[in-house]
This record gives structure tokens, C-alpha cells and sequence, in this order.
């Protein structure tokens, strides 16, 4: 291994400069660093190549015939999982700090590239290379913002690490991926989660202002599997808005345009992924990529339930439905929305199936986006997997 990193440098960015994906940019916090050199190919929004990247990741793309693969990316297991002592505070039950920690604890790796918040604000991003369990205790929970993990790349190899994990959402990933070789690593791992509708902090603020009853007092929310968006409040309280129930006339342009064009999902280049929508309510779900990610688990088994993951009901009419409401920024009245919201929980798709609701319904919208805001990216934007999961459906010119 080389000590030091061949790679080229550039200035970085000014933080207040305009990004080369310009209004896709999505803050992933590269361009904070001198791997701005490589952002022309590492770009996820410049220069779209999870095929590409699933060779050199996981030595093979995803096999575009097999269901599962098409829609949940190269894999060599999936299960439902939740800890059998939760994480207090965590976003579910704690799976990714918990084998975080585990890794560092072991010696496996030196830093833990992950996203702590600032003390003004808790939903304002702050990255960090974590060297303790603490650090990485103290990153739990999601900051639902664009969050620059990249941004500390520099400090890696300032500070002579060898063996790192980061923690991030797909596109902070495919960037990631891009450079890994520069580096000067010895080993990385990447443990990702699923990311969708993502906002800036402003973005975030109108969010919560249309949505939620008393918007300052938010510690946390999810839009889990029964249809609903689940608030947590300050004083422990809860509260559920149905998502047929969302002011998509005043949402329509709060989820930031990286993420409306964004069709990576479920985080294609992690080695392992931890998210919760192709789980029972309640549960988190686990997608092992690779061998690597094997590893990962592995390491906390012993501190999880598991099952297998399961599959029920039909997707296809509830999503079709759905392209216009998402297209013209209908909103049904509260009433209306939560009986639809009633209906469709109980007929409705629920395991994978729901996985692959939330996939159609967020491709067949950004498809629609890329379509009508650059169209000169349709074609090498979208990759062949999307591109075949919006085939499935009728979209409005
Ligand atoms: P915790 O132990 O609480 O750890 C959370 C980790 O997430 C921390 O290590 C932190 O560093 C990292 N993190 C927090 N915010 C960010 C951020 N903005 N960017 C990068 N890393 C961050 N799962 C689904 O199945 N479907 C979804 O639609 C979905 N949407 C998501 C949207 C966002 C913006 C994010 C950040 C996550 C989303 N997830 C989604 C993943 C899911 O919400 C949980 O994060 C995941 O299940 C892990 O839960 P946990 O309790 O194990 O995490
Ligand atoms: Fe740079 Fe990342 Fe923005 Fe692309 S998304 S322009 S790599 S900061």
C-alpha cells in the first residue's frame, strides 16, 4: 500500500460558490474538498454510473432480470431486523450506530465518517470523523437535510487513517465510490441507508410549517409503512399526518431538485444497507450487498431479532393512481385522506411490496421531473433499472 495518495488536487470550493451540478447539486461535500479535481466523473448528478460502480464494488451489476435485484440493487441476503434493545433516540431501533460502534470497538476501523447535528439546531447537519462510541452515539438519528458528509475527505488523509467506515445516503455514496482509490486507504467500508425527498434546511422548515401541528417542537419524524407521516415531538408526544393528507400544492417545491431526479434509492454501492421499508412496521430492513457487508452484520447479530422478510398485496393500481396526484399537486381533504389512508393500509402493499410502492411512485415522479427540467439528461441520467420500473406505467406527457 502507498503512504501517500496519488491523486490530484484541486482547490475547494468556497461554500457560498455555485456547484458544477448547479441546482442538482445535493451538498453530498465533495466539491468542500480537493476531490472537487474528480467531480466531472464523480457527480452523481453530472455523471450517473451505478452500473459501472456495481462492478467495481460488488464485481458484478445487478442482474435486471431477477425482481428483487431490479428493484433492490446486487445482494446476497435481505431480512427484517430490530435490535433487542433499542437504541434510545436513535431513528429506529439504532442498527447502524449500534454496528458502528461495533466496528470501532473491534479495531476494524480507526474513523467513522458520519453526521452529528450543531447545537443551535437539531436538524442542521454537522459531519464528523467519529474516533469514539460516543461520537457516533451522539450522530444517531436522521438530520432530514442535505448533509455534506464528503465534506471531511481532507482530513482522512491529513490525518494518516488507514481503515474507515462511512455511514451515508446514495448519492454521498456513488461519489464516495468514485474516489475511493484515491484515498490511500487500505480498507473502506460503507454502510448506507435508503434516502428519498430529501430538503434543504429551509426546505425542512416549510415542510414542517405545512405539516405538522406545532413545528418547532419536532425532534424527529419518519413516513413509515402505514401511510403516514409519524412526528415525534420534544415532550414525547406523538402525531401521524396520512400522506394523501400532504399539502402537495405547497410541498410541490420543498424537496430539493437533486432528489427529484434522484434514482438511487436504496443506496445501489453501500456494502450494506439499513433502512425500513421493505420491513413489518416496526422492524428495520436489511439489505447485505456483499461480503464486506456480511462482515458488518455479522458483528451485531447477536444483538438483533431477525426474520425473513416477506411480500403482500399489489402496488400497481395505488401508484398508477397516484402519478396525477404527485403531478398536478392535488390535495384531498383531511376527511378523505385519512379513510383513503385507512383503506389502503389494510388492502394495501406491505413488506417488499411497499418497498416497491415507494420506488414506482418516487421514479415515475422523478422520471417526470427529469423529463420536463432536462430533458437533455433523460437518457444517461436515468439508469437501465429505473428506467424499466417506470416502464411499467402510463405517464402523463
Ligand atoms: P441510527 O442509529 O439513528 O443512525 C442514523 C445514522 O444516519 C447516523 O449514523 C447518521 O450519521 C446518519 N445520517 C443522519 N442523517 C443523515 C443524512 N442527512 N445524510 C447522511 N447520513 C445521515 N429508509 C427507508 O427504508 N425508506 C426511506 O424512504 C428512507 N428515507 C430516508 C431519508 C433520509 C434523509 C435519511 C437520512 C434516511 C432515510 N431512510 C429511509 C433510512 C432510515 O430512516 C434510517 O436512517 C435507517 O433505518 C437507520 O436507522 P437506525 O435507527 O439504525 O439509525
Ligand atoms: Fe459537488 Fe456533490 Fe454537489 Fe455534485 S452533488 S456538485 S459532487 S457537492
Amino acid at each position: 500500500m502507498t503512504s501517500v495518495s496519488p491523486h490530484k488536487k484541486a482547490r475547494a470550493l468556497k461554500s457560498t460558490s455555485r456547484r458544477p451540478a448547479k441546482e442538482l447539486c445535493s451538498e453530498c461535500g465533495l466539491c468542500d474538498t480537493y476531490y472537487i479535481h474528480y467531480v466531472k466523473e464523480a457527480c452523481a448528478f453530472i455523471n450517473q454510473q451505478i452500473g459501472e460502480l456495481e462492478v467495481e464494488t460488488h464485481t458484478r451489476s445487478r442482474h435486471l432480470e431477477n425482481p428483487d435485484e431490479l428493484y433492490f440493487g446486487v445482494h446476497q441476503d435481505m431480512m427484517a431486523a430490530r435490535k433487542q434493545q433499542p437504541i434510545e433516540g436513535a431513528q429506529w431501533t439504532g442498527i447502524v450506530s449500534s454496528i458502528a460502534i461495533e466496528m470501532l470497538n473491534r479495531g476494524l476501523v480507526e474513523g467513522v465518517v458520519c453526521v452529528q447535528n450543531t447545537k443551535e439546531d437539531r436538524f442542521q447537519p454537522m459531519p464528523i470523523i467519529a474516533r469514539t462510541p460516543e461520537e457516533i452515539l451522539a450522530a444517531r438519528v436522521n438530520k432530514p437535510t442535505l448533509s455534506p458528509n464528503l465534506s471531511v475527505l481532507e482530513q482522512i488523509e491529513k490525518s494518516g487513517m488507514k481503515r474507515l467506515l462511512v455511514i451515508g445516503v446514495g448519492c454521498q455514496i456513488q461519489a464516495l465510490r468514485a474516489v475511493e482509490k484515491q484515498l490511500g486507504l487500505e480498507k473502506l467500508y460503507v454502510l448506507g441507508t435508503p434516502c428519498v425527498d430529501n430538503v434543504n434546511r429551509a426546505g425542512l422548515q416549510k415542510f414542517l410549517e405545512t405539516t405538522s401541528r406545532s413545528p418547532d417542537t419536532v425532534v424527529h419524524y419518519e413516513f413509515m409503512q402505514d401511510f403516514r407521516v409519524h412526528f415525534k415531538h420534544e415532550d414525547g408526544s406523538s402525531e401521524t399526518v396520512p400522506f394523501f393528507g400532504l399539502k402537495t400544492n405547497q410541498l410541490k417545491d420543498v424537496f430539493a431538485p437533486s432528489c427529484m431526479s434522484c434514482f438511487d434509492y436504496v443506496n445501489s454501492l453501500a456494502d450494506l444497507v439499513v433502512g425500513y421499508m421493505g420491513a413489518p412496521f416496526g422492524w428495520q430492513w436489511i439489505v447485505v450487498r456483499n461480503d464486506t457487508g456480511k462482515e458488518m452484520l455479522d458483528l451485531v447479530k447477536d444483538q438483533l431479532d431477525t426474520q425473513p422478510v416477506t411480500s403482500k398485496g399489489n402496488r400497481k393500481e395505488a401508484v398508477q393512481q397516484s402519478i396525477p396526484a404527485y403531478d398536478k399537486g392535488v390535495t384531498l381533504p383531511m376527511w378523505a385522506a385519512k379513510l383513503m389512508g385507512v383503506v389502503i393500509e389494510k388492502i394495501g402493499p406491505k413488506g417488499l411490496e411497499y418497498a416497491r410502492f415507494s420506488i414506482d411512485s418516487h421514479f415515475t415522479r422523478n422520471y417526470l421531473y427529469v423529463k420536463r427540467n432536462h430533458p437533455e439528461k433523460l437518457e444517461a441520467h436515468v439508469p437501465e433499472f429505473a428506467k424499466r420500473i417506470v416502464g411499467q406505467y402510463k405517464l402523463p406527457e
